[in-house]
């Protein structure tokens, strides 16, 4: 699966990263990272990529 951010409604929380560190991240500015950005995921981090997506407040993460 993919993950695709939408970085205009992201507000920073870093929930995401703190459910799947290894895909998010934020910067040093409190931006968001996405490590895999559109590429697909391995599948030993699919789990803990869906718990980013449920994980994020604005819904700014969804699969592709
Ligand atoms: S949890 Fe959502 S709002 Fe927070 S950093 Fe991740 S994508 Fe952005």
């Amino acid at each position: 699966m993919r993950i695709v951010a939408d970085y205009d409604r992201c507000e920073g929380h870093g929930l995401c990263a703190e459910q799947a560190p290894v895909v998010f991240d934020l910067d040093d500015e409190g931006d968001l990272v996405h490590h895999f950005e559109g590429q697909e995921l391995p599948d030993e981090l699919e789990a803990e990529g869906q718990r980013a997506i449920d994980s994020c407040p604005v819904a700014a993460l969804r699969k592709a």
